[in-house]
């Protein structure tokens, strides 16, 4: 009892399982980005002095990191404000470049925000948006997706792995359905990158989303990859000014943000394989204890998901009111961080056909890199003891 109190004394309260939303920056990440305040403050652009050329190269070297995390060229990757920057960029980049060839892009009804609301958007400017519904385990029809596919077709943007439940899409048969007809294929990769091994060139991607505060970096910085061959991709800027990022996104790049973005990819893929393993352990530990609750649903495909995520419904155990009870002690959430103010029911979740009473009995824990055994046997406790009283609550 005395060694179950003093480790509990140990944990930091609340316990943190929504990695999915943000992670915390890894303390070799803020070191590697402090002295780009302060000391080498220079802009990346300044091209007559040796303050510019220090931010130069050290962006230089972030650009390879970053680079290296996904497989592709230095030269393919474009940095951004984040990932909602990315997806509106290659979508809205797209449409805009390729206007005169065809209007017509196909995603998923299960994509994040901010794919959905930027198709939301051009389709007010002409655009024609095919959402492909997803089978029930969360993945993509492929034939469904196959015979979408017209001649004006531009785009199939499909996200490499879900926020919400953590399905990891086939994204080896989407992109060969693409190149076969020709079609530019993106893929939203935020939360697959640095997670699970992602590579452009192995995947067959075009053009992919990644943000750094997903991967133990710091928030407000991301990246476009944008391929250079086979085939080149082009872009119409979102916005124009000085010409960075050869004209594709001006604006003065943020230096600590980028070497931060760096140093957490390089992290990524030396941890990627260890950490896998590690949280997937973690992940099973927690979902088995749980699944013993009964009537505790795994919303998803579990043979194809990333290794730290889980999302379970708790029949007779609404979510708000669940997490109502236990959110001074540990933090998860319902969905995605951009919509958890929304009492909504899940769209990620409604698309894999749950009604709306299982979606909001839906919970998403999504494990990270100091998530510790103890604090993985604390949410087990405390999410059972949530459930059992809110089941005594209700009649059953
Ligand atoms: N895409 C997915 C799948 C996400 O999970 C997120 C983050 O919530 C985003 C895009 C947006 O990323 P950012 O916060 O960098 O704008």
């Amino acid at each position: 009892m005395f060694i179950i109190k003093r480790a509990l004394q140990m944990l930091q309260l609340p316990v943190y399982m929504d990695n999915n939303a943000t992670t915390a920056c890894d303390s070799r990440v803020v070191d590697a980005m402090l002295p780009f305040f302060t000391r080498h403050f220079g802009n990346a652009a300044s091209r007559s002095h040796a303050y510019g050329w220090e931010a130069e190269e050290a962006v230089k070297y972030a650009r390879e990191q970053v680079a290296a995390l996904i497989g592709a060229e230095p030269g393919e990757i474009i940095f951004t404000s984040g990932a909602t920057e990315a997806d509106n960029l290659a979508i809205k980049g797209i449409f805009g470049m390729y206007e005169s060839k065809g209007n017509h892009i196909i995603t998923l009804a299960t994509e994040h925000k901010a794919v959905l609301d930027t198709c939301k958007h051009i389709e007010r400017e002409g655009a024609t948006v095919t959402y492909l519904p997803v089978n029930s385990d969360g993945t993509v029809d492929l034939q469904q997706l196959e015979s979408a596919i017209k001649p004006t077709t531009l785009l199939v943007a499909i996200m490499y792995a879900n926020n919400e439940t953590g399905i990891i899409q086939p994204i080896k048969e989407i992109s060969a359905i693409a190149k076969k007809q020709g079609v530019i294929f993106f893929s939203d990769a935020v939360q697959a990158a640095g997670k699970i091994p992602v590579n452009v060139n192995a995947d067959g991607i075009d053009l992919a989303a990644i943000t750094a505060h997903k991967m133990y970096g710091p928030k407000g910085v991301g990246a476009l990859y944008v391929r250079r061959k086979n085939p080149r991709v082009r872009l119409a800027p979102l916005l124009d000014g000085g010409g960075h990022e050869k004209g594709i996104r001006s604006g003065t790049l943020n230096v600590p943000g980028i070497v931060g973005f760096g140093k957490a990819a390089a992290l990524a893929s030396e941890m990627l394989t260890t950490e896998g393993q590690r949280l997937s352990r973690l992940r099973d530990k927690l979902e088995n204890a749980l699944l013993q609750l009964a009537q505790v649903n795994v919303n998803g495909n579990r043979n194809s998901r990333l290794p730290h995520v889980t999302n379970l419904s708790f029949a007779h155990a609404e979510s708000e009111g669940l997490m109502m009870g236990f959110n001074k002690n540990v933090a998860v959430s319902s969905g995605s961080a951009c919509t958890s103010a929304s009492l909504e029911p899940s769209h990620v979740l409604k698309a894999m056909g749950l009604n709306d009473e299982a979606a909001l009995a839906s919970l998403r824990f999504s494990l990270g890199r100091f998530t510790t055994e103890e604090e993985v046997d604390y949410v087990i406790e405390q999410v059972g003891a949530g459930v059992r009283k809110m089941r005594g609550l209700v009649s059953i």
